[in-house]
């Protein structure tokens, strides 16, 4: 059961806590994260205990609402709680959890005449194994929170890798505004295949950053464009650096999509929909050739807005696809009322489904709703013909991942699939 206790609880009892959760559970997989909420005496100076109370406890009755069945959502006392993540999948889920928690924070409360919101910093950690005990996760989680406290960040997670010094990080050398500006971006191009016929489907455009170390990938410098709101200027490099490889790529391969990643950003942006369209224009590209991804996460950041954009998107006739779904916490029946095309289920689930029947029962059961709700389904992540074989005898219609081709150049990209599909079509179809 998820609980939340309100009494206030002592470290020891925390990690107690943390213990049992694992056995009863049977699950040595665990994510700690510790948060503190700043400015509390101010809060109270200012407006008085009993508005300052009431905002806090509008914050945790949210905060105990988040906790699935088995996690555990503590206040440890007025200002500081903690969330017992029961088995992550990847550090990129308690980063989800983190910030769901963080933009609880963020809502704005209003109580009489008084509108307040609340300023917090998390520091997380996690736990993979039974070797990993369970105050080495509290100790973690506790620095990498000081290390967010003394930092401009929100959130960091414990990096056992870089010793005790907490990531996320970007590049030291990326300078966003200087990047953009320069040009000092390329776009590679991954394909996709049509499941059932085997032939290409179409391509995801994924971002590389040409620093001073060779190509870099997104993990390496995204967190510093969005901190430097530079969203929308990459999405608009994305697409003119796309958009004359789609026209003529369409002309090879007429049922051609391809896929641009968008960020939680561009999804609040209300210029979003008219960059695109003036691309397109400039472009003379059909709309229907471009789907645009967007992550469960992001969609669920201001779901109102979201559901305008997207239903913008689709009047302009442009396709749109849910990245990484099932790393959020979004349920499946608000997937029914969102305007979009398809769904993309994360590698998280898609990886493990040779060995894990419970992800293979997932995916089914995501490809079963999708398809009643008329919506394709990509699976991404298909590092096997082993895992290829199953997604596709599950119904997935479109596969993405290492095992059939890694992201490349574009003229790595036409060599390798649009010359060999076009030569497949044309020997399919003098043989039938
Ligand atoms: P994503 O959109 O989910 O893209 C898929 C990521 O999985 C890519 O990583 C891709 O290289 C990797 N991948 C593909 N197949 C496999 C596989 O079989 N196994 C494994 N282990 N990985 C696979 P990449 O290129 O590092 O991109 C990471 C993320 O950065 C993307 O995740 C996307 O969210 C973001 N991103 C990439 N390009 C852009 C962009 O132009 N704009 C925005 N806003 N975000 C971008
Ligand atoms: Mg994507
Ligand atoms: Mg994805």
């Amino acid at each position: 059961m998820s609980s939340i206790n309100r009494a206030g609880i002592r470290y020891s009892d925390l990690i107690r806590r943390i213990d049992r959760l694992r056995q009863d559970t049977d699950t040595a997989s665990v994510a700690l994260i510790m948060g503190r909420i700043d400015g509390v005496n101010t809060l109270n100076e200012r407006f008085g205990y009993s508005i300052g109370d009431r905002v806090l406890e509008t914050f945790y009755k949210k905060f105990a609402a988040i906790a699935r069945e088995n996690d555990l959502a503590l206040e440890l006392s007025s200002n500081s709680f903690a969330f017992v993540l029961h088995a992550p999948r990847h550090e990129s889920h308690v980063m989800l959890a983190a910030d769901k928690i963080g933009r609880l924070a963020a809502e704005w409360v209003q109580i009489d005449e008084t509108r307040v919101r609340l300023d917090i910093c998390m520091g997380c950690a996690l736990a993979g194994s039974e070797e990993e005990r369970s105050d080495d996760l509290l100790r973690q989680a506790e620095q990498a929170l000081q290390d967010c406290r003394s930092s401009d960040k929100s959130v960091m997670i414990f990096d056992s890798k870089a010793g005790d010094t907490p990531g996320p990080s970007s590049h030291p050398l990326f300078d966003a505004h200087k990047a953009i500006e320069n040009g000092e971006f390329r776009v590679h191009f991954q394909p996709q295949f049509d499941l059932r016929t085997g032939q290409l489907s179409g391509a995801e455009a994924l971002v590389r950053w040409s620093g001073p170390d060779g190509l870099m990938a997104p993990g390496s410098f995204m967190n510093e464009l969005e901190r430097a709101r530079s969203m929308i200027p990459l999405l608009q490099f994305v697409m003119n650096n796309t958009s004359r490889e789609v026209a003529r790529w369409v002309r090879r391969s007429p049922n051609f999509h391809m896929a641009i990643n968008s960020s939680a950003t561009d999804l609040e942006d209300t210029d979003l929909v008219d960059v695109l369209a003036d691309v397109l224009r400039m472009w003379s590209l059909d709309p229907a050739r471009l789907t645009l991804e967007v992550t469960e996460t992001s969609l669920m950041r201001n779901p109102d807005q979201s559901v305008a954009t997207l239903s913008r998107l689709r009047q302009l006739g442009i396709r749109t696809s849910i990245d990484d779904f099932g790393t959020g916490y979004s349920s499946l029946s608000w997937l029914k009322t969102l305007p979009v095309d398809e769904l993309k289920i994360d590698r998280s689930f898609v990886q493990t489904v040779l060995e894990d029947p419970r992800d293979r029962e997932i995916v089914k059961s995501v490809v079963d709703l999708s398809h009643a709700m008329g919506l394709k389904v990509v699976a991404e992540g298909i590092e096997s013909e082993g895992i290829m074989e199953v997604v596709r005898d599950i119904g997935c219609d479109i596969g993405q991942g290492y095992y059939f081709g890694k992201p490349c150049a574009s003229a790595e990209f036409e060599r390798n699939w649009l010359l060999e599909s076009s030569a497949k079509r044309t020997a399919d179809a003098s043989h039938g």
